[in-house]
Order: structure tokens, then C-alpha cells, then sequence
């Protein structure tokens, strides 16, 4: 038996373990006991993190469709194909007419690379990944506000907190790792306070749980603030040394007495009140939050609040403090961080300044870089159906499960002049592909993950993958080299990151050797760097902390006479996004076999639905059949359903309505109608 260490494949708490192989197969991980994450323990997705790997349904070579069929091909016909289409697409269309979508499950190196392939090989920016869709308002509303859109602080900072803020984060059952740490400091004596209409498992260890109306974030944390500032529970100290805007802050949350919180939200003035003594009582005090707050068409705005609520009391910059996005996939803050972005090269370099243009320019070894920002990907869909996209590369990323309006998506896909999938499955998006490049998964290559706390970490080497397939880096510079480019000749995933590094200041530390034991947390600006546990100590990135005030809006979509419930969709446990990989994997397929939907008892009995019913859920853009599960995990008129299912698809239903500063989509409000299958 062979041990190999690894980082987790699924969500971004990074938890690392060894898989064990015997003659070349995976046969089971062993969690490391000495890691700063996962101190010796994995969730149930992480224990059998290695099931899929060996599965028949791998892709093992490249894949061409020819008379309406995927046939197979070889290496040299996919990729010259690849390159001569895409070539083609934009002699008549124009360089911005093919999109690159880059992945999260990718490594830092091989985001890295597909940016520096759109941008310098096929001279666009139209390069994105799925942060789009889960965590873009984070990184445009923190980066406004502090001037950097990552935790701020560290995992191991839940062990010192007196107070924790869970607000729109099913913590335990999408963050596990992180869920069980809440869970052991509340039996050490931290307060927590859950913010979520959902009764959630933490909302049970919860000293205040605020069932708040969905999309009613901005009221509820305007109301707090409200609370804190009149009762002077602020601390002027840092809003004096520290920030800037509070006035403007103070005037735009003064209308929000704790009875208008109320009557916004559902909530009583009482909840309201209470919520801000605890929370600014604190001497240490944690915000954390996911997609319950920035999949909104105003989640720019809810994160905003956020940051000014930590801002307002002072919890920024010391252990224990902090505004904690939990990053959802387990390298979506890698491909943001390696500019896998339309606007922003990698470290948040902004695309738009001719200094950096001109930076990289040089160190690609080309005359000149794009300058206009590209297309986001949730833009992607309309563009191509207005007839100003014809092209896409997509690169483990499967949007026709993913992307909001399921049917619209699955139009504009299958109407494409040019669709390449590069992905270890036959996924949904793949099967109607025109070119398919099978890919390496996780475990049968090497490079780098980041983690939702910025932590860098190694991932090695344990199998061979399956067939022909390679690693989505030595497929990335095949195509470079086969479009005449010569600047991306790498032995390895090791150089790739040293010249991401010497160009991205905030990895400007980050070298293999350096990452042997737990890995680095940027910022990590040179080789001497330590890393940086905790930012904003001192100062913010961006300077003084601005507050920015902020108007509640209503969700773009509520409930009528017609579709009379709000739809909210969201994880369990056991699956992981599209499922192409955790529906794969017996046991957890075994434990959530298919799509359901969660209703409320009172609902259910005036509709006439029992437990396990089927039903026929609707809504302007689709339908659903699923199974209905009758409980009072929701409050009544609104309904959760989880959106791994090709059978069931929640996001048949989604309302592809954006945020208009981050392009996010409103996949957490809709409106829709349930009735009982006959
Ligand atoms: Fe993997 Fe996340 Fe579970 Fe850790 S908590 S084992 S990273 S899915």
C-alpha cells in the first residue's frame, strides 16, 4: 500500500489526506492527523473522496462528434481540431467571440494557465469561472470596502471567538469541517447566532435564531447597525482610526428602527435588538457567511452590510474577529486568485491599467494584451444568443446543470457554432460538446489548491489517469504550442507557479519547497514572507476600511397569485454541486439517491401533499417532477430544493436575473407553484 498526500476535491475548507493505493488503484484516504484543518478528521465526501476516481464512466480519450455522434479520436486530430475551430470562430467573428470558462476544481497552476491562454494566445478576456456563481459580490463588495475579497481571517480563529454571526451559510452541511469547529466552540462557550429562515442544524445550538424573510438581508443588518449606533455599542476608536464614510454610513441605517427591521424582515423588534447587543457586545466577534447572502440580484449590497457591520464594531483584524466568506468549491479562491476572471489578471490585477498590461505583456513574451474586460459567464448565455459569442472552452465546468433557467442555458449550448469540454465525465454539458478532451482528475496529477482561508497546499501525485486521458495543464500548453505560441514550454506544475508568483505580488512568496508542510496563506509577498493568518491588522489593504451605505432592495422575482412560494436552492451533505463526481460515488448516491423538495407541513396540508408525495413544481422559465419532504426545516410559503439532480433540476426553475456591479445570479428567490402529481 502506498500513502500519497492530497488536498480534498470538494469544498474549499481544504481539509488534506492520503490516499491509499495498492498496484495502482485507489483503495481509501487516511485523514492527516497533524493538518491545521482538518486536525485528523474528514466529512463523509472526504472519506470517499477516492471512490469516483476508478469509475467506468471516466473519459479516457478525446472525443469528436462526427455525423451528430461523439466518436473517439486521437490526441493530435482533437487538439489540431480544437485550434483550427477556435482559430476559425474568430477570423469571422472577431477575437471576442470564443469564451474561456476556467474551473475551481482545477489546480492554481492550471487556471493560471488557461487565463494566460485566452489572454495571450486568443487575445480575449473572455475568461471566467464558476465564482461567478457563487461568491463574485463577495469579492467585488469586499474588495470595495476593505480592498481584498478573501477571509480575512483563519479557520483555527473559530477556537477564539467570544461570538459567531452565521448568516445565510448551512455551515455543517456544506462546510463540514468548519460546521463541526462552530459546533465545538459553542460547546466551549461561544454565542452564536444564526441568521437563516431555514432551521438549519447550527440554528439548534444557536442562542438567537433569526428566521428572517428571504432577500431581507439589507433590512435585517441595517436594522442591526441601527441598534448599535443608538445604543452606542460602536466603537468609535476604530471607526475613527481605522475607516472612512461613517457618517454617511450612520445617516442611511437611522430610518431603520428596530419595528421597520421588523416589518421588512418577519422578525420581531425584540430578535432585532437582541441580535445587535450580542453580536456588539463581544469583545471578539466572527461574521460568517455563503451563498444564503451573495446569490442575490443585491448581493454586492448584502455583503456590503456585512463588512460595515464588522467595521461599525471593530471586529476586524485581530484573531477571533473578522468577515468570513466560506468559499464553496475547493479551489474557487485559487481561480480567482489566478485571474481566471474577466476583468482582473492574476492578484487582482486590474486588466484596465496599461501598467500591468504592459507587465505582462512582456513576461508572456507578446506584443499586446486585450484592454476591454471580458464577458462574465453568467453573460455568456445572453451574448450567445444575441449572436455576439459563438465559441466556447469549457474546462470542468458543466453549466447546463449549474447556470440559472436551465432550459435557456441548454438552448444557447446546443446552439453554439463552437463547444469544447475538457472534464473527466461525459457530464451533461459535455454529452452535446463538439470536441471532448478527457482530463485527469485530482489524485493523478500534481499542482496547488488554495483554500477558503487563502491557504496554499500541495496536492501529489497518487495514480495514473485512466487511458489517454492528461493532465488539464498538459493539454492547456498542447494547444498553445499547436497555436503557435511558445511561451508556455513547462516541465512541470512547479514552474508554472514560479512564474505565477514572480507576477502576482501576492504569491510572490509561494514556491513548492516552501509548501511541504501545510502550505502558505497569502498574502505571502516574498520568499521570507511567513504568510498572513489574519489580514488587515494594522491597516487595510485598500487603506482605511470605506463604509458604504446601503438601500434594501426587494428580491427581482416574489411570490403572486400565480406562483404563490419563494423558491431558495442550495447543497446537502452528501452531494456536491452538478454531482458528477459524488453521484459516482455509491455510498454517498446511496444515502441521496435523487431530487426532493422541502415544504412546510401547513402548506403541505392545504395543498393536499404527504411526505414523499411526487409533485409538479413550476415556474415562469420551467418545470420540476421531484419528491416532496414535508418538514418544518422551511417556514411556510417558502420551499428548498437542493440543485445536484439532472433529474429534478432546481435550476430548470432559477431566475437567471443578476446582480448588476457582480453579474451573480438570483438563485436564491424565485417564484414558483407546487401541486400534487396525480
Ligand atoms: Fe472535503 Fe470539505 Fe469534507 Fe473537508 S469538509 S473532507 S474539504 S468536503
Amino acid at each position: 500500500m502506498t500513502r500519497t498526500l492530497t488536498v480534498c476535491p470538494y469544498c474549499g475548507v481544504g481539509c488534506t489526506f492520503y490516499l491509499v493505493s495498492d498496484k495502482g488503484r485507489l483503495v481509501g484516504v487516511e485523514p492527516s492527523t497533524t493538518h491545521p484543518v482538518s486536525r485528523g478528521g474528514l466529512c463523509v465526501k472526504g472519506w470517499n473522496a477516492y471512490a469516483f476516481v476508478h469509475h467506468p464512466d471516466r473519459l479516457t480519450t478525446p472525443l469528436i462528434r462526427r455525423d451528430g455522434q461523439l466518436r473517439p479520436a486521437s490526441w493530435d486530430e482533437a487538439l489540431n481540431l480544437v485550434v483550427e475551430r477556435l482559430q476559425a470562430v474568430q477570423a469571422k467573428h472577431g477575437k471576442d467571440a470564443v469564451m474561456f470558462a476556467s474551473s475551481a476544481k482545477a489546480t492554481n497552476e492550471e487556471n493560471y494557465l488557461l487565463m494566460k491562454l485566452a489572454r495571450a494566445v486568443f487575445g480575449t478576456n473572455n475568461i471566467d469561472h464558476c465564482a461567478r456563481l457563487c461568491h463574485s459580490s463577495t469579492v467585488t463588495g469586499l474588495a470595495e470596502t476593505f480592498g481584498s475579497g478573501a477571509m480575512t481571517n483563519s479557520i483555527s480563529c473559530f477556537d477564539q471567538t467570544d461570538v459567531i454571526l452565521v448568516i445565510g451559510s448551512n455551515t455543517t452541511e456544506q462546510h463540514p469541517l468548519i460546521g463541526s469547529r462552530i459546533l465545538n466552540a459553542v460547546r466551549g462557550g461561544t454565542r452564536l447566532i444564526v441568521a437563516d429562515n431555514r432551521r438549519i442544524r447550527l440554528a439548534r445550538h444557536a442562542e438567537l435564531h433569526l428566521r428572517h424573510k428571504n432577500g431581507s438581508d439589507v433590512a435585517l443588518l441595517n436594522g442591526i447597525m441601527h441598534v448599535i449606533i443608538a445604543e452606542g455599542l460602536a466603537d468609535r476608536e476604530f471607526i475613527a482610526g481605522r475607516t472612512e464614510n461613517y457618517d454617511a454610513l450612520a445617516e442611511s441605517v437611522a430610518d431603520w428602527t428596530p419595528e421597520r427591521t421588523a416589518a421588512a424582515t418577519g422578525l420581531t423588534a425584540d430578535e432585532i435588538v437582541a441580535a445587535a447587543r450580542l453580536y456588539a457586545g463581544a469583545e471578539r466577534a466572527m461574521v460568517v457567511f455563503s451563498m444564503g447572502i451573495t446569490q442575490h440580484s443585491h448581493g454586492v449590497d448584502n455583503v456590503r452590510c456585512i463588512a460595515a457591520l464588522a467595521m461599525l464594531t471593530g471586529n476586524v483584524g485581530r484573531p477571533g474577529t473578522g468577515v468570513n466568506p466560506l468559499r464553496g468549491q475547493n479551489n474557487v479562491q485559487g481561480g480567482c486568485d489566478m485571474g481566471a476572471l474577466p476583468d482582473l489578471y492574476s492578484g487582482y490585477q486590474k486588466v484596465a491599467d496599461p501598467r500591468l498590461r504592459d507587465k505582462f505583456a512582456h513576461a508572456w513574451g507578446v506584443s499586446s494584451l486585450p484592454a476591454e474586460p471580458g464577458l462574465p459567464l453568467t453573460r455568456a448565455m445572453d451574448a450567445a444568443s444575441e449572436g455576439r459569442l459563438h465559441g466556447m472552452f469549457i474546462m470542468g465546468e458543466n453549466p447546463m446543470l449549474s447556470d440559472p433557467d436551465q432550459g435557456h442555458a441548454r438552448k444557447v449550448l446546443e446552439n453554439l457554432e463552437l463547444l469544447i469540454v475538457q472534464d473527466i465525465f461525459l457530464t451533461e454539458t459535455a454529452a452535446v460538446a463538439d470536441i471532448v478532451l478527457p482530463a485527469a482528475c485530482f489524485a493523478e496529477k500534481e499542482g496547488t489548491f488554495t483554500n477558503t482561508e487563502r491557504r496554499i497546499q500541495r496536492l501529489y501525485k497518487a495514480v495514473e489517469p485512466p487511458g489517454k486521458a492528461r493532465a488539464d495543464w498538459e493539454i492547456i500548453c498542447d494547444i498553445a504550442e499547436r497555436a503557435g505560441y511558445n511561451g508556455m514550454r513547462y516541465t512541470s506544475p512547479a514552474e508554472i507557479m514560479a512564474e505565477a508568483a514572480s507576477l502576482t505580488p501576492i504569491y510572490g512568496g509561494i514556491a513548492y519547497q516552501r509548501l511541504a508542510a501545510h502550505g502558505l496563506q497569502w498574502p505571502c509577498p516574498d520568499k521570507e514572507h511567513p504568510g498572513t493568518p489574519i489580514m488587515h491588522l494594522d491597516r487595510f489593504t485598500r487603506g482605511l476600511g470605506h463604509f458604504s451605505p446601503v438601500v434594501h432592495r426587494l428580491p427581482a422575482e416574489l411570490p403572486d397569485a400565480e406562483f404563490p412560494f419563494v423558491l431558495t436552492t442550495g447543497r446537502t451533505y452528501f452531494h456536491w454541486h452538478t454531482g458528477s463526481m459524488t453521484r459516482r460515488t455509491h455510498l454517498l448516491a446511496r444515502e441521496e439517491p435523487h431530487s426532493f423538495i422541502e415544504l412546510h407541513p401547513d402548506d403541505a396540508a392545504r395543498l393536499g401533499i404527504r411526505h414523499r408525495d411526487m409533485v409538479l413544481v413550476s415556474s415562469r422559465r420551467g418545470e420540476v417532477r421531484t419528491e416532496a419532504r414535508v418538514t418544518d426545516m422551511v417556514i411556510a410559503g417558502v420551499l428548498f430544493m437542493p440543485f445536484h439532480f439532472v433529474e429534478g433540476a432546481a435550476n430548470a426553475l432559477t431566475n437567471n436575473v443578476l446582480d448588476p456591479e457582480s453579474s451573480i445570479p438570483e438563485f436564491k428567490v424565485c417564484a414558483v407553484r407546487v401541486e400534487k402529481m396525480p
